[in-house]
């Protein structure tokens, strides 16, 4: 589960449009995992990505913050919480950069990454995508994710990028 945060949630900082309305299928997935492990956008407060330092988002995420806390309506019990985007310079875009997140999986013995969460055309494909180049299965679900949209068809875009890349996606959008 990606970066389901306050901060990507309607009143929040760098608020997904209607990044909340995937929390109940967020919850009955996490329910039916073996393993569930949540993302979050843990950013330094001079973070690179941040409009004061020269980057493209309003600051956001920043780590020990009430908006980088994960919403409080997730019901999921998670096996870890993995920290990202914490290295000053980097987007830190995907769950398995700079994180412990592979070497999890491998200690299970996960052979499929099923991916949730906010946003679909920022962390949640850069997730799906570098799961996929670490060789697991990848299945994505467009009931349990959102895009931000910047550009109108962002997420569709994604999505297409997705399957090139031999991820699943499934679910209605
Ligand atoms: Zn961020």
């Amino acid at each position: 589960m990606v970066d389901v945060q306050n901060d990507f949630c309607p009143g929040g900082a760098l608020a997904v449009p209607a990044g909340d309305e995937i929390i109940d299928a967020v919850n009955r997935l996490a329910a039916e995992a073996p393993m569930v492990i949540a993302t979050r956008d843990w950013h330094p407060p001079d973070h690179g990505s941040f409009a004061d330092q020269g980057g493209v988002w309003p600051a956001h995420c920043v780590r020990d913050t009430p908006g980088a806390q994960l919403h409080p309506a997730l019901r999921a019990r998670f096996d870890a919480i993995v920290d990202k985007g914490q290295a000053h310079e980097r987007e830190g875009y995907s769950g398995f950069e700079g994180t412990t997140l592979e070497r999890r999986l491998r200690e299970r013995g996960v052979d499929t990454v099923h991916v949730v969460g906010l946003a679909l055309d920022y962390c949640v494909k850069a997730t799906a995508l570098a799961a996929r180049q670490a060789g697991f299965d990848v299945v994505v679900h467009r009931e349990a994710t959102r895009a931000v949209n910047v550009e109108p068809d962002d997420g569709e875009r994604a999505v297409a990028e997705l399957r090139a890349a031999g991820v699943e996606v499934i679910g209605a959008a």
